[in-house]
Protein backbone atom coordinates (compact mmCIF):
# COMPACT_ATOMS: atom_id res chain seq x y z
CA UNK A 1 0.00 0.00 0.00
CA UNK A 2 2.88 2.12 0.29
CA UNK A 3 3.12 3.69 -3.57
CA UNK A 4 -1.21 3.63 -3.71
CA UNK A 5 -3.58 5.55 -2.32
CA UNK A 6 -6.50 2.85 -0.96
CA UNK A 7 -9.85 4.19 0.09
CA UNK A 8 -12.97 2.53 1.22
CA UNK A 9 -16.08 1.42 -0.41
CA UNK A 10 -17.54 4.03 1.61
CA UNK A 11 -15.19 6.73 1.04
CA UNK A 12 -15.86 5.80 -2.80
CA UNK A 13 -19.22 6.37 -2.91
CA UNK A 14 -19.10 10.25 -2.82
CA UNK A 15 -16.73 10.54 -5.25
CA UNK A 16 -18.70 7.94 -7.57
CA UNK A 17 -21.91 10.06 -6.66
CA UNK A 18 -20.18 13.19 -7.82
CA UNK A 19 -18.75 11.60 -11.36
CA UNK A 20 -19.88 12.05 -14.39
CA UNK A 21 -18.65 8.46 -15.47
CA UNK A 22 -21.06 7.18 -18.28
CA UNK A 23 -21.36 4.21 -16.06
CA UNK A 24 -21.42 6.05 -12.70
CA UNK A 25 -25.53 7.31 -12.47
CA UNK A 26 -27.20 4.26 -11.77
CA UNK A 27 -24.57 3.06 -10.04
CA UNK A 28 -24.71 5.90 -7.70
CA UNK A 29 -28.15 5.38 -7.48
CA UNK A 30 -27.93 2.45 -6.23
CA UNK A 31 -25.56 3.25 -3.75
CA UNK A 32 -27.71 6.07 -1.99
CA UNK A 33 -30.37 3.32 -1.68
CA UNK A 34 -28.31 0.70 -0.48
CA UNK A 35 -26.83 0.52 3.07
CA UNK A 36 -23.66 -0.62 3.15
CA UNK A 37 -22.23 -2.48 -0.07
CA UNK A 38 -19.42 -4.47 0.60
CA UNK A 39 -18.20 -4.96 -2.90
CA UNK A 40 -20.06 -4.49 -5.86
CA UNK A 41 -19.51 -7.44 -8.60
CA UNK A 42 -21.21 -6.96 -11.81
CA UNK A 43 -23.49 -9.80 -11.32
CA UNK A 44 -23.89 -7.51 -7.78
CA UNK A 45 -25.05 -4.34 -9.33
CA UNK A 46 -28.24 -3.79 -10.93
CA UNK A 47 -26.87 -3.83 -14.40
CA UNK A 48 -24.19 -5.37 -15.96
CA UNK A 49 -23.15 -7.41 -18.90
CA UNK A 50 -23.96 -10.97 -18.72
CA UNK A 51 -26.85 -13.23 -17.80
CA UNK A 52 -30.09 -11.64 -15.91
CA UNK A 53 -28.45 -8.05 -15.69
CA UNK A 54 -27.15 -8.12 -19.80
CA UNK A 55 -27.75 -5.26 -22.04
CA UNK A 56 -31.16 -6.78 -23.24
CA UNK A 57 -32.37 -6.54 -19.31
CA UNK A 58 -31.15 -2.64 -19.30
CA UNK A 59 -34.67 -1.22 -20.07
CA UNK A 60 -36.39 -2.96 -17.64
CA UNK A 61 -34.82 -0.85 -14.73
CA UNK A 62 -36.71 2.20 -13.39
CA UNK A 63 -35.33 5.07 -15.10
CA UNK A 64 -33.66 3.41 -17.87
CA UNK A 65 -36.40 2.89 -20.50
CA UNK A 66 -34.08 4.47 -23.05
CA UNK A 67 -32.21 1.58 -23.10
CA UNK A 68 -34.79 -0.37 -24.82
CA UNK A 69 -37.08 2.50 -26.65
CA UNK A 70 -34.18 4.90 -27.86
CA UNK A 71 -34.55 5.37 -31.09
CA UNK A 72 -30.81 7.26 -31.17
CA UNK A 73 -28.53 4.64 -28.97
CA UNK A 74 -24.59 3.83 -29.17
CA UNK A 75 -22.69 2.29 -29.83
CA UNK A 76 -23.28 1.39 -33.62
CA UNK A 77 -21.49 -0.21 -36.61
CA UNK A 78 -19.78 2.37 -38.71
CA UNK A 79 -19.30 1.91 -42.18
CA UNK A 80 -17.15 3.89 -44.19
CA UNK A 81 -18.69 3.51 -47.92
CA UNK A 82 -22.29 4.84 -46.12
CA UNK A 83 -20.78 7.96 -44.53
CA UNK A 84 -22.18 11.29 -45.01
CA UNK A 85 -18.87 12.80 -46.79
CA UNK A 86 -18.89 16.76 -45.91
CA UNK A 87 -16.25 19.44 -47.19
CA UNK A 88 -17.31 21.94 -44.52
CA UNK A 89 -17.40 19.48 -41.13
CA UNK A 90 -16.64 21.52 -38.11
CA UNK A 91 -13.40 19.64 -36.96
CA UNK A 92 -12.62 19.73 -33.37
CA UNK A 93 -9.45 20.82 -31.78
CA UNK A 94 -8.37 19.38 -29.08
CA UNK A 95 -6.46 21.51 -25.62
CA UNK A 96 -5.67 18.47 -23.56
CA UNK A 97 -2.66 19.13 -20.86
CA UNK A 98 -1.44 16.64 -18.56
CA UNK A 99 -3.44 15.39 -15.88
CA UNK A 100 -2.70 12.76 -12.10
CA UNK A 101 -3.60 9.60 -12.99
CA UNK A 102 -6.69 8.41 -10.68
CA UNK A 103 -8.36 5.14 -11.49
CA UNK A 104 -11.68 3.36 -9.80
CA UNK A 105 -13.06 0.56 -10.55
CA UNK A 106 -16.69 1.52 -10.54
CA UNK A 107 -17.59 -2.57 -11.51
CA UNK A 108 -18.33 -1.54 -14.81
CA UNK A 109 -15.28 -0.12 -16.13
CA UNK A 110 -11.76 1.49 -15.23
CA UNK A 111 -12.58 5.16 -15.04
CA UNK A 112 -9.87 7.91 -14.85
CA UNK A 113 -10.89 11.26 -13.69
CA UNK A 114 -9.21 14.13 -15.81
CA UNK A 115 -7.42 16.52 -13.94
CA UNK A 116 -9.90 20.03 -14.58
CA UNK A 117 -8.79 22.44 -17.35
CA UNK A 118 -8.55 19.95 -20.50
CA UNK A 119 -10.48 21.25 -23.23
CA UNK A 120 -12.46 20.04 -26.64
CA UNK A 121 -13.51 23.19 -28.88
CA UNK A 122 -15.93 22.46 -32.13
CA UNK A 123 -18.81 24.42 -33.38
CA UNK A 124 -18.23 27.25 -31.21
CA UNK A 125 -18.30 25.36 -28.22
CA UNK A 126 -16.15 24.59 -25.54
CA UNK A 127 -16.52 20.85 -23.63
CA UNK A 128 -14.60 19.72 -20.98
CA UNK A 129 -12.64 16.46 -20.54
CA UNK A 130 -14.07 14.86 -17.68
CA UNK A 131 -12.94 11.26 -17.71
CA UNK A 132 -12.03 8.53 -20.06
CA UNK A 133 -12.13 4.90 -19.26
CA UNK A 134 -12.48 1.65 -21.62
CA UNK A 135 -14.49 -1.05 -23.10
CA UNK A 136 -13.54 -4.72 -24.23
CA UNK A 137 -13.65 -5.42 -27.02
CA UNK A 138 -14.44 -2.11 -28.71
CA UNK A 139 -18.31 -0.58 -28.92
CA UNK A 140 -18.19 0.56 -32.19
CA UNK A 141 -16.95 -1.25 -35.07
CA UNK A 142 -15.30 0.10 -38.43
CA UNK A 143 -16.14 -1.53 -41.18
CA UNK A 144 -17.29 -4.76 -39.73
CA UNK A 145 -14.29 -4.84 -37.66
CA UNK A 146 -14.36 -5.20 -33.45
CA UNK A 147 -11.32 -4.12 -31.83
CA UNK A 148 -9.53 -5.27 -29.01
CA UNK A 149 -10.60 -2.39 -26.89
CA UNK A 150 -11.92 1.00 -27.33
CA UNK A 151 -11.45 4.36 -24.59
CA UNK A 152 -14.04 6.54 -24.18
CA UNK A 153 -13.34 10.45 -23.73
CA UNK A 154 -16.37 12.29 -21.80
CA UNK A 155 -16.73 15.64 -22.02
CA UNK A 156 -19.36 17.89 -20.29
CA UNK A 157 -20.94 20.99 -21.20
CA UNK A 158 -20.98 24.26 -19.09
CA UNK A 159 -23.91 22.34 -17.07
CA UNK A 160 -21.52 19.55 -15.70
CA UNK A 161 -23.47 17.05 -18.06
CA UNK A 162 -22.36 14.41 -20.33
CA UNK A 163 -22.41 15.84 -24.16
CA UNK A 164 -19.43 14.64 -26.57
CA UNK A 165 -17.60 11.78 -25.94
CA UNK A 166 -14.37 11.33 -28.45
CA UNK A 167 -14.40 7.08 -29.05
CA UNK A 168 -10.98 5.74 -30.38
CA UNK A 169 -10.37 2.39 -31.11
CA UNK A 170 -7.29 0.23 -29.98
CA UNK A 171 -5.71 -2.45 -31.61
CA UNK A 172 -2.74 -4.53 -30.84
CA UNK A 173 0.62 -3.05 -31.71
CA UNK A 174 3.50 -1.68 -29.72
CA UNK A 175 3.26 -0.45 -26.09
CA UNK A 176 1.56 2.78 -25.69
CA UNK A 177 3.66 4.71 -23.24
CA UNK A 178 1.49 6.93 -21.49
CA UNK A 179 -0.27 4.36 -20.22
CA UNK A 180 2.05 2.09 -18.81
CA UNK A 181 2.79 3.08 -15.37
CA UNK A 182 -1.47 2.80 -14.90
CA UNK A 183 -1.89 -0.67 -16.78
CA UNK A 184 0.20 -1.87 -14.42
CA UNK A 185 -2.13 -0.59 -11.56
CA UNK A 186 -5.07 -1.19 -12.53
CA UNK A 187 -7.97 -1.10 -9.62
CA UNK A 188 -8.85 -4.57 -9.59
CA UNK A 189 -11.51 -5.28 -8.10
CA UNK A 190 -15.38 -3.42 -8.30
CA UNK A 191 -14.88 -0.25 -5.82
CA UNK A 192 -10.90 -0.14 -5.60
CA UNK A 193 -8.99 3.27 -6.46
CA UNK A 194 -5.65 3.44 -7.62
CA UNK A 195 -3.38 6.85 -7.81
CA UNK A 196 0.21 5.60 -9.04
CA UNK A 197 2.21 8.41 -7.31
CA UNK A 198 3.13 11.45 -9.50
CA UNK A 199 2.65 9.08 -12.71
CA UNK A 200 0.65 11.78 -15.41
CA UNK A 201 -1.12 11.37 -18.30
CA UNK A 202 -1.81 13.44 -21.18
CA UNK A 203 -4.91 12.14 -22.68
CA UNK A 204 -3.68 13.86 -26.32
CA UNK A 205 -1.80 10.40 -26.24
CA UNK A 206 -5.06 8.68 -26.57
CA UNK A 207 -5.29 10.21 -29.42
CA UNK A 208 -4.43 9.20 -33.37
CA UNK A 209 -1.92 10.89 -35.25
CA UNK A 210 -4.34 11.24 -38.33
CA UNK A 211 -7.42 12.47 -36.56
CA UNK A 212 -10.31 12.05 -39.70
CA UNK A 213 -12.91 11.10 -37.86
CA UNK A 214 -17.27 9.80 -38.21
CA UNK A 215 -19.38 11.97 -35.98
CA UNK A 216 -22.98 11.29 -35.35
CA UNK A 217 -25.61 11.50 -32.51
CA UNK A 218 -26.22 9.18 -30.02
CA UNK A 219 -25.94 8.30 -26.51
CA UNK A 220 -24.49 6.96 -23.32
CA UNK A 221 -23.53 3.29 -23.98
CA UNK A 222 -24.68 2.87 -20.04
CA UNK A 223 -27.95 2.93 -18.64
CA UNK A 224 -29.72 5.20 -18.42
CA UNK A 225 -28.72 5.11 -22.04
CA UNK A 226 -29.58 9.13 -22.30
CA UNK A 227 -29.70 10.63 -26.11
CA UNK A 228 -28.26 13.47 -27.80
CA UNK A 229 -24.62 13.33 -27.12
CA UNK A 230 -22.29 14.14 -30.17
CA UNK A 231 -20.37 11.06 -30.50
CA UNK A 232 -17.00 11.57 -32.37
CA UNK A 233 -15.41 8.26 -33.34
CA UNK A 234 -11.45 8.43 -34.69
CA UNK A 235 -11.28 6.28 -37.91
CA UNK A 236 -7.77 5.54 -37.11
CA UNK A 237 -7.17 3.06 -33.93
CA UNK A 238 -4.37 3.65 -31.41
CA UNK A 239 -2.17 0.88 -30.52
CA UNK A 240 -1.58 -0.98 -27.37
CA UNK A 241 0.67 -4.01 -26.59
CA UNK A 242 -0.83 -7.47 -26.13
CA UNK A 243 0.30 -7.16 -22.65
CA UNK A 244 -1.57 -4.26 -21.72
CA UNK A 245 -4.88 -4.78 -23.51
CA UNK A 246 -4.45 -8.47 -21.57
CA UNK A 247 -4.21 -6.48 -18.12
CA UNK A 248 -7.49 -4.87 -18.57
CA UNK A 249 -8.91 -8.04 -20.19
CA UNK A 250 -7.93 -9.93 -17.02
CA UNK A 251 -9.92 -7.71 -14.56
CA UNK A 252 -12.79 -9.62 -13.66
CA UNK A 253 -16.27 -9.01 -14.34
CA UNK A 254 -15.08 -6.69 -17.11
CA UNK A 255 -14.88 -8.55 -19.80
CA UNK A 256 -16.48 -8.79 -22.13
CA UNK A 257 -18.18 -4.68 -21.10
CA UNK A 258 -19.30 -3.88 -24.49
CA UNK A 259 -23.08 -2.73 -25.23
CA UNK A 260 -23.93 -4.70 -28.63
CA UNK A 261 -24.43 -2.72 -31.38
CA UNK A 262 -27.61 -0.85 -31.87
CA UNK A 263 -29.93 0.15 -34.83
CA UNK A 264 -29.28 3.17 -36.92
CA UNK A 265 -32.70 4.07 -37.41
CA UNK A 266 -32.19 6.09 -40.23
CA UNK A 267 -29.44 8.50 -38.46
CA UNK A 268 -26.72 10.21 -40.61
CA UNK A 269 -22.90 9.02 -39.79
CA UNK A 270 -21.13 12.14 -41.19
CA UNK A 271 -17.15 12.03 -42.52
CA UNK A 272 -14.62 14.39 -44.15
CA UNK A 273 -14.34 14.61 -47.71
CA UNK A 274 -11.06 13.70 -48.35
CA UNK A 275 -9.45 16.74 -50.34
ZN1 LIG B 1 -17.93 4.13 -22.55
Amino acid sequence: MSRFRAVSVRALQGALVSSVCLASSALAQDLRGTPAPVFLSGEDAHWGYSQTVSPQHWGELPGNALCAAGLDQSPIALVTAETDRQHHLDVPSFHYGASRVRMTNNGHTVQFTYDAGSTLQVGGNTYHLAQFHFHTPSEHTKDGVEYPLEVHLVHTDAHGTPALVVGVLIKEGLVHPGLLTAFRNLPKHAGEHSQPLSALINASSLLPFNKAFYKYVGSLTTPPCTEGLQWYVMKNPIEMSDSQIAAFQRLPYLNPNNRPLQPLNGRVVSAQRRH
